[in-house]
This record gives C-alpha cells, structure tokens and sequence, in this order.
C-alpha cells in the first residue's frame, strides 16, 4: 500500500539507529521520540495527535515496564506498534446488524470521498456474505449521482431504489423513508443510503444529512474519507461528527500516495472506529479495517 510508504521507512531507520545499543538512556529516548515526532508531523498526523503519541512512546520507553526479554530497538518498537494501534481505535469493530432487519447504513462524506464507489463494494461484500442489500440513491444533487449508483449496484449485483427517471429533484429524506419501508416488504436485509456530498463542509449538507439520519435511525453512519486530503481530515471529520454524527469511518484511497496523516489522526479525534479501507476503484478493493495489522503494516 503506497500510503504510509514514506513514514514507515522513516520509523525503520529511527528504529535501527538503536540496534546496536545495549541500553537506551534517557537522552537516546528522547532523540528517538524526536525523529517519531519529525516522522509522524511530516506525514500530515494532526498535532495533538502527535503530542499524545510521542508523550506516551517516551513515558513507557522511560519505564520500567518495558520487556526485558527485547533489546532496546524491539522494546521501542513494540511501544510504537502498541501506541499506533491504540490511535488507530484498538480492537477491530464489526458492523452492527439490527435485531429485526433492516440494518440501516447511511454513509456521509464530502463529494468525491468515495461514498457511491463504497456504497458499490460494501454491497458486494455483504452479498457475498449472504445479506441481500439495497442501494439507496440519496444523492440528488449531482447529476449522474443516481446513474452512478445504478452502475455500481449492477455490478455487484444488488438492487437499487432511486426517484423516478426525471424526478430527480426529489426529496432524498422521502426518498430513504420510502427505501427503508421497501426493503421491508422486498425482504432485503440491509439498506446502504448514499447520501450527496459537496466540495467543502457546508450548512446545506449537513442539514440533509442529519435530516435524513433523523428519518431513518440507520443503525450505522459512515463518514466516508478520502485519505488524500491530508491535514483538512481533522476539520472535516469534526464537521460531520457534529453535523451528522457518525458511528464509523471508512478510508478511501489508501491506494494511492498520501501520506497517512488522515489514516493516523480521525479515530484519535473522533473517538470513532475505523471501520473499513478502501483500496482502489474497483468492487473489490475493499477490506475491514484491522488496527493491529495496520500498525504491523506501518512498522514492516
Ligand atoms: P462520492 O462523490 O463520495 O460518491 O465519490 P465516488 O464514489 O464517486 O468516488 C470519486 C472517485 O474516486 C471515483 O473516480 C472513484 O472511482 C474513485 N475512488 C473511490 N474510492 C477509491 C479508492 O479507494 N481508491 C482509488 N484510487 N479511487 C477511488
């Protein structure tokens, strides 16, 4: 995966500068968390993200807690990869399925994050699972938003609910009221809505947004981020938590060559899971989010 690239190989060179050390005294910590820090700023990973990070790496690289089993540069890295997946939401979180079907999932983000390629993989995954999804098409903004949606869904070989042909104006909050209340009765189990982003946060979208969240009472909101926006991911994502709220997060383009600062930063400042990465185009580029073996990754 091309992101991460850069600050993994800067992490492995501040790691094996110890490896020919015995013991690590307080000054060789302090200049390891240094480079961490150089490390993690230069790859875009918020600021406070950074401080709480590179105070815990050197709080338990100064401790007595440390595994004497490990020589000093696998001590060190074995702080970072547990402190990496503490800031990358610990454990991997499932989606939540409702008791009585249909689970509800809207998903959330600015436009061109993602959301309609996502809506497309998240389907195919679940079918393969054996759930029977509906697409939900939401987005009535942008034109082709809907056409977009149709496309996916035939791919992955789901249905969709979408306004009537010409009455694409319509009202996305009926339109996710009428879906949920389709797959019902059509007995699909899942309900995906995809929901129309702009360029920027804007007091509109959101609007819509947490009207329809209001509407549905979807069992889980996925705010969908485009990994390659870099330091804006902290604004973003802090918009839509307050906007629309939202129960997970789902990186896209981690195929491509960002640097990694959004990955690392939106659990941290949300509070909210990773749930799933998306990893190129295609259906199938798509997996569950795995903090540990994210870290692991990382630290390769
Ligand atoms: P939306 O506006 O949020 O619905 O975003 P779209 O789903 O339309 O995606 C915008 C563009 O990004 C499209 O050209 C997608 O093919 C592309 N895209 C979506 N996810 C990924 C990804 O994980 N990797 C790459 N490389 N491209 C992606």
């Amino acid at each position: 995966m091309a992101t991460f690239g850069t600050l993994s190989d800067r992490l492995t060179a501040t790691f094996s500068a110890l490896r020919t050390k015995g013991k690590l005294s307080p000054a060789d910590v302090d200049g390891t968390v240094r480079e961490i820090r150089k490390a993690l700023l230069d790859a875009d990973v918020a600021l406070p993200v950074v401080k709480d990070f590179t105070a815990a790496v050197r709080e338990r690289a100064l401790g007595d807690e440390v595994n004497k089993a490990l020589n000093p540069a696998q001590q060190v890295v074995q702080i970072v990869n547990d402190e990496l997946i503490g800031i990358l939401g610990g454990q991997q979180r499932r989606l939540q399925f409702a008791k009585n079907p249909p689970t509800v999932i809207m998903l959330a983000g600015l436009q061109g994050a993602g959301k309609t390629t996502l809506a497309g993989k998240l389907a195919q995954w679940l079918k393969a699972d054996g759930h029977t999804p509906l697409l939900v098409a939401c987005d009535l903004q942008r034109p082709n938003a809907v056409q977009q949606l149709q496309v996916v869904a035939e791919q992955a070989g789901v249905a969709v609910f979408a306004p009537e042909p010409g009455n694409g104006v319509g009202d996305p909050v009926r339109v996710a009221k009428d879906a949920v209340k389709h797959a019902a009765t059509a007995l699909h189990d899942v309900v995906i809505v995809d929901t129309a982003g702009r360029l920027g946060v804007d007091a509109e979208l959101m609007k819509q947004a947490g009207d329809i969240r209001k509407a549905i009472d979807p069992d889980e909101v996925l705010f969908v981020i485009d990994a390659m926006i870099g330091q804006d991911a902290v604004a973003t994502a802090k918009a839509f938590q307050e906007g629309v709220d939202f129960t997970g997060v789902v990186l896209s383009k981690l195929d491509g060559d960002a640097r990694g600062g959004a990955a690392l930063s939106v659990a941290s400042v949300t509070g909210r899971p990773i749930m799933f990465a998306s990893t190129g185009e295609g259906l199938g580029d798509f997996e569950p989010f795995y903090p540990d073996r994210m870290a692991s990754r990382i630290l390769d």
